[in-house]
């Protein structure tokens, strides 16, 4: 197991919103904007009574395209960075461990946001958007493969099949219940807020983190007893 583990190659799938983000994204957009009829659609979808699908692509409908530029505008100068994010990404190049960003958000906001930290185009995964109808529109490029009945709408775990467990330590670091399938699959998982509730409910393993530099210095102690 331990040989195993040393000869495999670390792969890391970090959510965006919530994590990567100190706040949650879409919902600020949504509140801040404040379309009538947005809080049944947010609840439904927080039931689980609507696929996330569903829930995302119906808020957004709620706004006019014509405010493109207010809703992107807001959405990146609204959006903080948790602390030691630069420095984890450092650490993964350092250390040879491959990192993805893979998160239920929307290209508009995701791709500038990320704009600073120089990850490839290709090692992002999330939603896109077309401002070109009445209403904005979010398209769903990345869907769940035949495993995955959930109608993710961004499929995380269709993602991380792509990386099989024979050959990779599958990480993950999430912050939400959208993030426990993944979970499931990943070796490593690196939580907090709802995942961590979920993952003592169901009693998966996990290690809690707040900021990035905390999952630095856990994976430098993982390293140092696996060795
Ligand atoms: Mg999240
Ligand atoms: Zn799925």
């Amino acid at each position: 197991m331990t040989d195993n583990k040393t000869a495999k190659k670390r792969i890391v799938f970090c959510d965006f919103d919530g994590t990567i983000t100190v706040n949650d994204n879409i919902i600020a957009i949504i509140k801040h904007f404040n379309p009538e009829g947005w809080e049944k659609i947010a609840e439904q979808t927080i039931a689980q009574e609507i696929t996330i699908k569903d829930g995302v692509g119906q808020l957004f409908r709620l706004l006019p395209s014509s405010m493109q530029k207010e809703v992107i505008a807001f959405s990146i100068a609204n959006a903080r960075i948790r602390e030691g994010f630069a420095d984890f990404l450092d650490y993964c190049k350092e250390q040879q461990i491959e990192f993805y960003v893979t998160s239920g958000g929307i290209d508009f906001f995701v791709y500038p946001i990320l704009e600073a930290f120089n990850i490839p185009r290709d090692h992002i995964y999330c939603n896109s958007s077309d401002f070109n109808g009445d209403r904005i529109e979010i398209l769903w490029p990345n869907p769940c493969d035949e495993h995955c009945t959930n109608d993710c709408g961004m499929c995380k775990t269709t993602i991380m099949r792509r990386f099989p467990s024979e050959q990779y330590e599958r990480i993950i670091i999430g912050d939400s219940v959208t993030d426990f399938e993944g979970a499931k699959l990943a070796d490593v998982v690196y939580s907090r807020s709802h995942l961590t509730v979920k993952c003592k409910e169901l009693g998966l393993s996990h290690h809690e983190y707040e900021t990035f530099h905390d999952i630095i210095q856990s994976m430098n102690t993982e390293r140092k007893i696996v060795q």
